[in-house]
């Protein structure tokens, strides 16, 4: 058994067709994140559709900067409204390669930071995007004490490792694992007790866009890199994966 702990499956035309061929490869669990408003309102849709899918609810920090207070306060009264139907806030964190100026980046903050005290309200865990801010995230989340935490698509020096296998915190690896020897390396200093799957799909990897049937590949690849079967990266990971989303 599969699971696709981070994709968008909103961002595809059809829906059904990737459900489909994920579940024919043993990907029985997807969590489709959201960015927005609209994405939300969709992924709420689809989880309702197909008994594999759940949904996380969230703004991203990049949609954030587009968006007025007013909106930004809606979106989030609109998650506490939905909180039921969702398994998790995402997803939501930093990006600080799209916010370079201060005022941007301090908007950013004050969304995450709503994020995860609504998180922690609602007793949720948080998917966390953390481009060029990862350390600042880390500490965010460290600060208030979130326990429920993916760090997806993250990569850390050892020291931030560190912190984060210390916390207890879940990391999903992609299909980079694929395409580069660095992520690979990363991963082999990992604990498997704290590894989860993703895809982060539709993003494209070397020019061809991702689906979440790669979960596959990902986990042949993971299996290859730990040295270890494809049954045993199965297990660790679904189990990892109930932790995080249904304790
Ligand atoms: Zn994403």
């Amino acid at each position: 058994m599969l699971a696709d702990s981070h994709c968008h499956l909103n961002e595809f035309k059809n829906v059904a067709e990737q459900v489909k061929k994920a579940a024919n490869v043993g990907v029985v669990q997807i969590v489709s994140n959201s960015v927005d408003l609209e994405s939300m309102q969709e992924n709420l849709r689809i989880a309702k559709s197909f008994k594999e899918v759940q949904c996380a609810l969230g703004l991203h920090p990049s949609n954030v900067l587009q968006m007025g207070n007013k909106e930004i306060e809606y979106a989030l009264a609109f998650i506490e409204k939905n909180a039921a139907k969702c398994i998790a806030i995402g997803e939501t964190g930093l990006d600080f390669r799209h916010a370079e100026t201060e005022l941007q980046r301090a908007k950013q903050r004050e969304s995450f930071t709503k994020q995860i005290e609504l998180a922690k309200e609602l007793d949720k865990p948080v998917i966390v995007h953390s481009r060029m801010a990862r350390a600042e995230c880390v500490k965010l989340l460290a600060k208030h004490n979130v326990e429920k935490v993916l760090m997806h698509w993250f990569i850390a020096n050892d020291k931030l490792l560190q912190k984060v296998i210390d916390l207890k915190y879940f990391i999903s690896i992609g299909p980079s694992v694929l395409f580069n020897g660095h992520i690979c390396r990363f991963l082999e200093k990992v604990p498997i007790e704290n590894l989860l799957l993703e895809t982060d799909a539709p993003v494209s990897y070397n020019g061809k866009r991702a689906e979440p049937f790669w979960i596959k590949s990902v986990a042949e690849k993971v299996a290859s890199v730990l040295q270890i079967s494809l049954k045993e990266v199965e297990k660790h990971t679904s189990k990892n994966f109930s932790k995080l989303f249904e304790s």
